[in-house]
C-alpha cells in the first residue's frame, strides 16, 4: 500500500505550493480564534472547519502537532485607533452585561458550534486577557529596540523600520500606505503603522484597563497572536492559520512586530495557511434576529449541523463559496444517502486506529487502490472535493471486500470528520421547521405556553408539568429564559 504522497500545502507567503516538512518533532500551530462579542455566523466557522482539515492531515500522516487556539476576550477594537472603542465593551454596554460575562457566554457560544461541526479540539485556547503583562513586556522590549514611538494616544510600531513589511500580503509600498482601511490616528507616521498599546485618552477610562509604561490602557490587538503563540509554541513554529482577510493586516502586522522581537533574521512562522470567504450573499434564511446566519438557524430549520460541514468540504478551501439555501439543501441530501450506504457496513473501523486500515486491505487491491486515491487527495493542499469523490466511488465499488469497504470508508471520514461511523439515516430525517407549522398548530402551541406560564407563576408546578409533557408530545422544546420562555421544534 503506498499512502505515502508527500503532503503539499499552499503557503501564503510567497502564495506557492510548497513541501510541508515538520522542523521539530511535534509541529506547533496556531489559528486566529474569535472575539467572542457576539455569537459566530456560518462564515466566521469555516476557518476552524480548515485548521481542523488540516489537523486530520497530520493525522493521517503521522505528523504529531500542538494546536492553540486563541480567544481575544479583551483588545480588539472597532477601529485600530486611540479612540476605536473595544468590541467587547461596545457589547458589554449594548447587552447591559459585564465584559467578563459577554467574554464567557459567547465563547461557549463558539464552543457549542465547534463541537456540533465535530471540530477537533485544540490543545490550548489561551484568553487574552490572561496574556497582557508578558504582552506588555514585549512591547517594552520592541520600544528598547527602537522600532516604536509614542503618542498621546499610546505606543506605534514603527513600520518604516521593517523593510519586508507587507511582504505576506504582497504589497507594494504604495499598497503599503494604501492597505489601512483605517482612520485617521493624529501623530501616525504612517498609516500601516498600528497600536501596540492604546491608552486612554484624558477623560476615558476603560473597562479593561491594565496599568503599562504608556499609561493606562489596554494592548493592540495584534499583540496577543504573537505574544501567546510564542508562549506556547516557542518563539518560532510551523504553521499560523486563519480567513484571508487576515492576511492582509492582522497577519502581517503579527509578523512585523514578531520578527522585530526575535532579531535573529530567520521567518518567524514558516507557513501561513488562509482559508478564502464564505459569501452569505442576499439568501436569507430564516432568523430570529438580525445580522449573518448561525448555525443554530440551520438546525433549527431543519439541517443537520453535518450537512454544513459537508457544503464547506465540498468545497477547497483555497475557494470563496456561496452559502444558498439551495446548497446547503443539497448537502444535507448527499449526506443522507452517504449515510444511508454507510450504515449497513457499521460498525466502522475507528478513527484512531487507522493503522488497522493496512490489516484491512491486505490482499484487497481495491481497497489499497482507493486508499491510495485518499491519501494522494489529502496531501494535494486538502483537496476534500476529491476525498469526497473518492468516498463515494468506494461506496459504488462492487470489486471491494466489506473489509476493505469499511476500511476506506473509515479512512476517508477520519479526515472529512462527517462522523460517519455513527450517523443514523433517522438524524438527518429533515425535522418539521417552525415555518412549517400552520396557523391553528401555532396558536395551539401559544396557549400551551401561556398556561404554562400561567401554572408557573402560580406555583402550580404539577400542571405547568403536565403542559410540558403536553407540549413534549407536540415535539416543542420550551427554555425558559430571563425574558420569559422560549420554544423551538425538537
Ligand atoms: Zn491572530
Amino acid at each position: 500500500m503506498s499512502t505515502n504522497h508527500q503532503l503539499r500545502l499552499f503557503n501564503s507567503l510567497g502564495r506557492r505550493m510548497e513541501d510541508f516538512t515538520p522542523a521539530a518533532r511535534i509541529t506547533g500551530m496556531y489559528s486566529c480564534g474569535m472575539t467572542v462579542y457576539a455569537f459566530p455566523h456560518l462564515g466566521n466557522m469555516r476557518p476552524y472547519v480548515f485548521a481542523d482539515t488540516l489537523r486530520r492531515a497530520f493525522r493521517w500522516k503521522g505528523i504529531a502537532v500542538k494546536h492553540v487556539i486563541n480567544v481575544t476576550d479583551v483588545g480588539h477594537a472597532v477601529a485600530d485607533t486611540n479612540t476605536g472603542e473595544d468590541k467587547l465593551e461596545v457589547a458589554a454596554a449594548r447587552e447591559r452585561r459585564s465584559v467578563m460575562d459577554i467574554a464567557a457566554f459567547y465563547t461557549d457560544a463558539w464552543f457549542v458550534d465547534v463541537a456540533a461541526l465535530n471540530i477537533l479540539s485544540a490543545d490550548e485556547y489561551p484568553r487574552a486577557s490572561a496574556y497582557v503583562e508578558p504582552m506588555i513586556a514585549f512591547a517594552a522590549q520592541l520600544e528598547k529596540d527602537g522600532f516604536t514611538y509614542r503618542l498621546p494616544s499610546g505606543l506605534y510600531f514603527d513600520t518604516a523600520r521593517d523593510p519586508g513589511y507587507g511582504e505576506l500580503a504582497q504589497m507594494s509600498i504604495e499598497g503599503q500606505l494604501e492597505a489601512a482601511r483605517l482612520e485617521y490616528v493624529a501623530g501616525r507616521r504612517r498609516k500601516t503603522d498600528f497600536a501596540l498599546w492604546r491608552a486612554e485618552e484624558p477623560g476615558q477610562r476603560r473597562v479593561l484597563r491594565w496599568d503599562s509604561p504608556w499609561g493606562w490602557g489596554a494592548p493592540g490587538w495584534h499583540l496577543e497572536c504573537s505574544v501567546m503563540s510564542m508562549a506556547l509554541l516557542g518563539e518560532h513554529f510551523d504553521l499560523h492559520t486563519g480567513g484571508v482577510d487576515h492576511r492582509e493586516l492582522h497577519h502581517v502586522n503579527e509578523i512585523a512586530q514578531s520578527q522585530a522581537y526575535l532579531g535573529d533574521g530567520r521567518p518567524w512562522v514558516r507557513y501561513w495557511l488562509h482559508n478564502e470567504f464564505l459569501q452569505l450573499g442576499a439568501e436569507k434564511m430564516a432568523k430570529s434576529a438580525g445580522g449573518a446566519p448561525r448555525l443554530a438557524d440551520l438546525t433549527e430549520a431543519g439541517y443537520h449541523p453535518m450537512a454544513y460541514r459537508l457544503f464547506l468540504l465540498g468545497g477547497h478551501y483555497r475557494s470563496q463559496l456561496d452559502f444558498t439555501t439551495a446548497a446547503v439543501d443539497a448537502a444535507q441530501a448527499t449526506l443522507r444517502r452517504l449515510v444511508a450506504r454507510v450504515q449497513p457496513l457499521h460498525p466502522l473501523p475507528s478513527a484512531e486506529t487507522l493503522a488497522g486500515a493496512s490489516r484491512l486491505t491486505a490482499g484487497d487491491p481495491a481497497a489499497e487502490r482507493l486508499l491510495d486515491a485518499i491519501d494522494a487527495a489529502i496531501a494535494a493542499d486538502l483537496s476534500t472535493p476529491r476525498l469526497l469523490a473518492v468516498l463515494q466511488d468506494a461506496l459504488r465499488e462492487p470489486a471491494l471486500t466489506p473489509d476493505g469497504q469499511r476500511a476506506v470508508v473509515a479512512a476517508a471520514d477520519a479526515l472529512l470528520g462527517l462522523g460517519l461511523a455513527t450517523l443514523d439515516p433517522a438524524d438527518l430525517e429533515r425535522r418539521r421547521a417552525v415555518g412549517d407549522l400552520n396557523d391553528e398548530e401555532r396558536r395551539a402551541i401559544s396557549e400551551l405556553i401561556a398556561d404554562r406560564t400561567q401554572a408557573r407563576q402560580e406555583r402550580d408546578w404539577a400542571r405547568a408539568d403536565q403542559i410540558r409533557a403536553q407540549l413534549d408530545e407536540l415535539g416543542v422544546q420550551v427554555t425558559d429564559t430571563p425574558d420569559g420562555p422560549v420554544w423551538q421544534l425538537r
